[in-house]
């Protein structure tokens, strides 16, 4: 298994660590600040001492898969990881921002992807939106709150105890893996995320709402940019 640097602090942009494995696939380190493509997010961009890594994903047994260009890494080497910050936090921001697209837009989200120019969400929305305007104005009041941005982990036995819980959620939980992290941003949202976002709100800074289209009878596909 990786240790999830990321998990406990999203703004570590570096770390040393051991290479463990080199395969075709990819490099695992014993520790790692890329975050894996995973729920919209996409996977972290960076270097490991000079070569670069031009994209991370999932590896089998809880491990983090660094995909690297050119020269690999020798296993047993230690390696300084360095994220690309200026895009990771572009992502940060923009990941914080869909989970307060989904508190202006409170109906059921269906898909999402995460960009660092422009995100989107799909929501089951039969009717378009009358006042598109009202959205965006909703948006950013939640950001210019600069309402704090924190998590905490549940287990599932907690959750189970506690049925309320999971009723002020946005988003049901997934339950079997023992324990679930869930994002609280001030006393606006709370919902299940494994992703990383900003400490704040006021970090995402100022964004427009983009196109609303139509996606099939049931689903609009909302999407936002940076102002
Ligand atoms: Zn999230």
């Amino acid at each position: 298994m990786t240790d999830l640097l990321f998990r406990d602090d999203a703004t570590l942009d570096w770390c040393e660590a051991t290479v463990v494995a080199v395969t075709s696939a990819g490099v695992v380190l014993d520790r790692t600040v890329f975050y894996p493509a995973g729920g919209g997010q996409p996977g972290d961009t960076g270097t490991l001492d000079d070569i670069v890594v031009h994209d991370t994903v999932k590896g089998e047994g809880g491990t983090v898969l660094h995909l690297c260009q050119g020269a690999l890494p020798m296993e047993g080497q230690t390696v300084t990881a360095t994220l690309d910050w200026d895009r990771r936090f572009a992502l940060m921001r923009m990941h914080t921002a869909l989970h307060l697209l989904s508190v202006a837009i409170p109906l059921p989200v269906s898909g999402g992807a995460i960009g660092a120019e422009k995100s989107r969400l799909d929501f089951d929305m039969p009717e378009a939106p009358e006042d598109r305007d009202a959205i965006e104005a909703a948006l950013n009041a939640m950001i210019e709150a600069d309402h704090p941005v924190t998590d905490e982990w549940i287990t599932d036995g907690e959750l189970a105890a506690n049925p309320g819980l999971v009723k002020t959620m946005s988003v049901q939980p997934p339950t079997g893996q023992g324990r679930v992290r869930l994002v609280r941003i001030g006393d606006i949202d709370l919902q299940p995320c494994g992703g990383t976002h900003v400490a704040s709100t006021g970090q995402i800074g100022p964004v427009r709402l983009g196109k609303i289209e139509k996606k099939g009878k049931q689903n609009r596909r909302v999407s936002i940019h940076f102002a």
